[in-house]
């Protein structure tokens, strides 16, 4: 607290002498190398030594994860347990997209980056919010239709005067730091293809690390290195291996030929196989090893990929690999054959456990599938590995082999079959913090079970969603205790988890199942947003929630702390999405899309934010509404092709609420959205590679029925 004090007065008097801020960390051992005020702090100033030493520089949040072991802690603690009942908005901003926003703002001396939906860029002071520049890379709405789990971004990554981010279409973009101008772009992808990219570049050495996403609808996963200053492709590691059985000329060709083709039966799929890179990369400085997380199967039915029972590397792996040259070091794959969409690209933390009475280097990661573990991130030797939630596809985890103890019927070869968790995961993207002085991971975790039936038609669709399950079964049931009950066994928490027992210190409930990311702080708090709309401080030591803010949105990012002139600050994103909100907005708060929000938070702050405008879109007319459409043959089509964006049963609200859509009334509006492409700038693109006339009629048909249903329900 006394360093902080005395950092701010010296902060606040720079200021008052006109100097600016320093440019350099204030506190901690790299307060020695304290670089000295200059009149103007230069922009974006990264470097590998800052990074290397992020972990005292409290006043600055530079990194995603805040340091390379992106535990997401923070030292600084004027805001604690006893304060923050003080907490106030300091200042907001409103952004011009209503999907989720997912990004964790960074703050470098002084300057806030962030982004939000569809790749755009923002920075603004972090003191006051005043708007210095932004960035919008102007992605092609239609890539929309690519996105599975929304169109979100996840942040950016700044290194030595630029600013980096990945455009939702493949592209990698640098920009000045300053002004916001393009420095460099390059295509990471085959735009031809399905890839998104959703996650933020990290930064290791002069490189910046990005992967993709797309293993929903068929693609090869794999993470790329490039060169920060010129945008050259240094290096690239693929997860599975080529479907054309030669090599790539990549760091990831051997242990491919040699390790992971052998376990792909009946070959690799032509369209990749899956295993996007999507989310986590974390890099050890210690062991010069970056470690990341290898998507889904694609399809995600086993039994459509590889012909039986095979391990197919290197999906559902955490894979270790030469921070220099891309070169393979180690992999644990905690799904083998995966068939449930269980991806291990889930956060990735570093943190040294005493385990055993001798410190060990491990990394942990509350993986989809239900399970957490704690991995020896030298060797790649499982430590421990304990479900957090419930799981029904395995019981355990066998120490000596690190393969799950599986309950075959979970894969739903013959039948099918209720599993947990689902393919929204125990636990998601949605980033955990580390408290290190209470030796706790908070993890943002979900219950939910899962109905898995194999479609037994199933043929890949070139570029389209290809899961090769029978989607059908997301139809919802029309009884009102059916539906009550299937809600209630979606359920979200907050679990305080010691990774050394593998065990549950505490666990926070939610009233709903898709929640936001965590960060924790010195002040003995634990911040998470939810999908209530809720902002909310936990006390770390208990999980009792000692400060709540109401933004009026649903909350999915996860937030950061920064401190200047002595006062610290809290930065959340606000804007509800997401794979649940999409695909199973059914079962979370009843609330239309509305614009994210940056909202920035201090001891007595006093900004308020209007609140939003509640649009109540008037009764659909239904009754001249006619059609010759198969209302059951519809129930089949949407299922196949809508339900992952507009919800089972039509029952979503975000990508709109097609039960009250005008749309649906007039024949031919619908079918020149449907099928022609007429909304593709708005991200619904034309179907008609897919859906014949008469199938878009047979939709429109069953969305009437429901929208009926959905009318009388109500009146
Ligand atoms: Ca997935």
């Amino acid at each position: 607290m006394r360093a902080t004090v005395t950092v701010g007065l010296a902060a606040a008097s720079l200021m008052l002498a006109g100097l600016a801020q320093s440019a350099g960390a204030e506190t901690g051992p790299a307060a020695a190398q304290k670089v000295a005020p200059k009149a103007v702090a230069k922009a974006g100033n990264v470097d590998a030594a800052r990074l290397l030493a992020a972990g005292s520089d409290n006043q600055n949040w530079l990194i995603t994860g805040r340091t390379y072991a992106d535990q997401r802690f923070s030292p600084l603690k004027q805001i604690n347990t006893a304060t923050v009942g003080k907490l106030g908005l300091a200042w907001h901003h409103e952004f011009d997209t209503d999907r989720g926003q997912e990004a964790t703002p960074l703050e470098i001396d002084g300057v806030l980056y962030t982004t939000t939906t569809w790749s755009k860029v923002f920075a603004f002071d972090a003191r006051t919010g005043k708007l210095l520049w932004s960035f919008d890379p102007k992605v092609d709405k239609a890539r929309g239709f690519k996105a599975c789990c929304d169109v979100v971004n996840r942040g950016v990554a700044v290194w030595k005067g630029k600013v980096y981010v990945a455009a939702l279409d493949g592209r990698l973009i640098a920009l000045d730091a300053k002004t916001g101008k393009t420095a460099w772009s390059t295509v990471t992808v085959d735009q031809s293809k399905p890839y998104t990219i959703t996650g933020a570049p990290r930064i290791v050495k002069g490189k910046v690390l990005i992967g993709n996403g797309g293993s929903e609808y068929g693609v090869r996963g794999y993470l790329s290195a490039y060169d920060a200053v010129t945008g050259k492709l240094a290096w690239r590691f693929y997860t599975t291996p080529n479907p054309e059985g030669k090599a790539d000329g990549a760091p990831s060709d051997k242990v491919l030929a040699g390790v992971a083709r052998p376990t792909w039966g009946g070959g690799v799929p032509a369209s990749g196989g899956g295993g996007t890179v999507w989310e986590s990369i974390t890099y050890d400085p210690e062991l010069n090893l970056v470690y990341f997380g290898a998507g889904n199967g694609s399809p995600w039915n086993a039994q459509n990929r590889s012909d039986g029972h095979s391990d197919n590397l290197f999906l559902s792996s955490i894979i270790a690999v030469n921070a220099d040259t891309g070169a393979y070091v180690w992999h644990y794959q905690a799904t083998p054959d995966d068939t449930w969409d269980y991806d291990a690209t889930q956060h990735i933390m570093l943190a040294t456990l005493t385990i055993d009475g001798a410190p060990r280097k491990v990394l942990m990661q509350a993986n989809k599938n239900g399970f957490f573990y704690v991995i020896d991130r030298a060797t790649g030797h499982l430590i421990s590995a304990k479900n957090y939630v419930p799981t029904t596809w395995a019981s355990s985890i066998d120490i000596k082999t690190g393969r799950p103890v599986a309950n075959e019927d979970a894969r739903y070869r013959d039948a099918p079959a209720l599993v947990t968790p689902a393919p929204y995961g125990g636990h998601n993207w949605q980033p955990m913090a580390f408290d290190p002085t209470q030796g706790l991971v908070f993890i943002p975790a979900m219950e939910a079970p899962y109905g898995y039936a194999k479609d037994p038609a199933f043929k890949t669709r070139d570029g389209a969603w290809n899961s090769g399950l029978d989607m059908a079964l997301g139809a919802l049931p029309s009884d009102k205790a059916q539906m009550a009950a299937m809600k209630a066994m979606l359920k979200g928490e907050l679990i305080a988890w010691d990774p050394i027992k593998q065990a549950a210190r505490w666990t926070t409930p939610h009233d709903s199942f898709w929640n936001a990311g965590v960060m924790a702080t010195a002040g003995g708090l634990v911040f998470q947003g939810d999908a209530e709309g809720k902002f909310v401080a936990y006390d770390s030591r208990t999980g009792k929630a000692l400060w709540s803010y109401d933004v009026g949105e649903g909350v999915i990012a996860g937030a950061s702390t920064y401190s200047i002139g002595g006062q610290q600050y809290v930065a959340i994103m606000t804007g509800y999405g997401g794979a649940a909100p999409l695909a199973a907005h059914w079962a979370l708060p009843d609330r239309p899309r509305q614009n994210g929000r940056l909202m920035v938070f201090k001891i007595g702050g006093a900004d308020t934010a209007p609140a939003y405008v509640k649009f109540t879109a008037p009764k659909l007319d239904l009754a001249k509404v006619a059609t010759p459409g198969d209302a059951k043959a519809g129930l089949l089509a949407f299922h196949a092709n809508c339900s992952v964006c507009h919800s089972g049963s039509a029952s979503g609200r975000y990508l709109p609420n097609l039960r009250n859509s005008p749309m649906i009334t007039v024949p031919e509006a619908f079918k020149a959205v449907v099928l022609d492409g007429s909304l593709k700038d708005y991200g619904m693109i034309g179907f008609s590679k897919w859906l014949s006339p008469k199938d878009s009629e047979d939709i429109r048909a069953y969305i009437v029925d429901e929208a009926r249903q959905a009318q009388a329900a109500k009146d």
